[in-house]
């Protein structure tokens, strides 16, 4: 599966910065990111594409969760000590 997506490095524009051929004169650099087309192509397992973004936003709360608890759990047992 791929999909075609706004370049995030430079916005869509398909130019990043500037580059100076003479002296004064500044020509806007092509975008390293997207090779100047202002767009990425991206490939992407079948699995990531099923996930919707609450659901990986979910996990990631999850994860934030049990950090948060085993974080707890080691300040207990120095308190206990
Ligand atoms: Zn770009």
């Amino acid at each position: 599966m791929s999909h075609a997506v706004k370049c995030p490095v430079c916005n869509g524009t398909g130019t990043k910065g500037h580059i100076e051929d003479y002296p004064g004169i500044m020509t806007p650099k092509k975008c390293y990111g997207c090779k100047g087309k202002g767009w990425i192509n991206i490939d992407f397992p079948r699995e990531s594409w099923e996930i919707s973004p609450f659901e990986q936003l979910h996990d990631l709360h999850k994860a934030l969760k049990d950090v948060e608890t085993l974080r707890e759990n080691n300040f207990k047992a120095v308190m206990h000590r």
